[in-house]
């Protein structure tokens, strides 16, 4: 008789991943500042977090949320269309319209609820969805809830998702063309223009997701300021617990756009607004990224100097990949740096493709020069073994 219990099922789930070296497991990490964590016992230097302008410890965030906590309390008690649109949201908003030069914004409770929430908003049966094969995993639970037609072109090529557009757009009634501004495994930045310019070419909507965009390139203001003009871009998302160092999601959009968001997403009616402390502390962050150009410079600064140490590609962003194969030399590499006393993540599938583990350096401007000079001779070895 086969073992049909519940937990039989996951016992052998995990010996599958375990064999693959796909297992994961949580290691309890406690930050200690901007750079350090202490885990499994040991203090490390960390370059596996997405804090990258370190605000979850500005004290000018904190204070806003320690303000804000103790007026309204720990929790929204409802939805934002019930009760739990607290005063402080009106606010958040405004400033990330203002950051974004958009009519309007939205903020939902986290990024992954805003693109399930909002993709099946824009697109439906009819509809073609033409999406960049590297973008994150709620985009593609977004796509894949929307019921539209969703077909992936290489990472980064507007000639290939010319080539979707061209044999599929007139099929289908609306099209979304969809990438991230910065991407979050590769570090590099969508070519927004040649996108913006297929999106006009082919009548679709062109919607990024700039999770590591925000806070780090074009000024902080995100991808779509990271080029000579700034690109016409309809919806923009992203979220606010990365640069930003709080939690939360949101839309810069148009107010109609916006307006239809509030109405219609699901994941923003049916779930809990944030806690009020939270929504405080990002106002305060935004504010800090509008205005300190020379902190919002720093991420980008430190990536470069790993990147050219080591003669890797130039840096776009936050963000430098090496690139090692197999899951288990990410998973070594990983191990060697650790014992080192650094910590970077080793990234496998599924959230990369089978061939490509690699490791993940992600950059803040807590890091110092120096910080940056010891993780470069430290990844040097793994380099050589490549
Ligand atoms: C982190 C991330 C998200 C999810 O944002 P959360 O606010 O953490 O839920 C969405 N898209 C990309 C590209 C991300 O890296």
């Amino acid at each position: 008789m086969p073992d049909r219990s519940l937990d039989g099922f996951a016992t052998r789930k995990l010996q599958a991943l375990e064999r693959r070296e796909l297992r994961r497991s949580l290691a309890g990490t406690e930050k200690i500042d901007g750079r350090r964590v202490r885990s499994q016992g040991r203090e490390l230097l960390s370059f596996a977090g997405n804090d990258y302008l370190g605000l979850s410890h500005r004290p000018e965030v904190v204070e806003a949320s320690l303000a804000a906590t103790r007026r309204y309390g720990t929790g929204a008690g409802a939805s934002r269309l019930i009760t739990g649109n607290h005063p402080l949201y009106a606010a958040l908003e405004a400033r990330l319209a203002s950051l974004k030069d958009t009519e309007d914004a939205v903020v939902f409770g986290s990024g992954y609820l805003t693109n399930v929430g909002v993709i099946p908003l824009l697109a439906g049966e009819a509809d073609l969805i033409v999406m960049d094969e590297s973008c994150h995993s709620c985009l593609l639970a977004g796509a894949a809830l929307s019921g539209a037609k969703v077909v992936h072109f290489n990472h980064n090529d507007p000639a290939a998702a010319a080539a979707v557009l061209a044999a599929e757009r007139s099929r289908h009634r609306h099209c979304l063309l969809l990438t991230e501004g910065v991407f979050s495994m590769e570090g590099d930045l969508a070519p927004l223009p040649e996108l913006g310019e297929l999106a006009g070419r082919f009548d679709a909507w062109l919607m990024t997701d700039d999770a590591h965009g925000l806070g780090v390139v074009g000024d902080g203001r995100g991808s779509s300021f990271a080029f000579d003009e700034p690109v016409d871009l309809p919806v923009q998302m992203g979220t606010l617990s990365k640069a930003a160092g709080c939690y939360g999601g949101y839309i810069c959009a148009s107010h109609q756009v916006c307006e239809l968001i509030r109405n219609r997403a699901r994941s923003f009616g049916f779930s809990t607004g944030l806690p009020p402390g939270t929504v405080a502390a990002a106002a305060a962050a935004l504010e800090i990224i509008a205005t300190e150009r020379d902190l919002v410079a720093l991420p980008v600064a430190r990536a470069r100097s790993f990147a050219a140490a080591l003669a890797l590609k130039p840096a776009q962003s936050a963000i430098v990949p090496l690139v090692l194969g197999p899951a288990a030399r990410a998973v070594e590499a990983g191990s060697a740096l650790r014992e080192a006393g650094f910590l970077v993540a080793a990234i496998r599938p599924p959230t990369v493709p089978a061939g490509t583990s690699r490791l993940r350096f992600a950059f803040s401007a807590e890091h110092s020069e120096r910080d940056v000079r010891e993780l470069t001779a430290a990844v040097r070895p793994i380099l050589d073994g490549r």
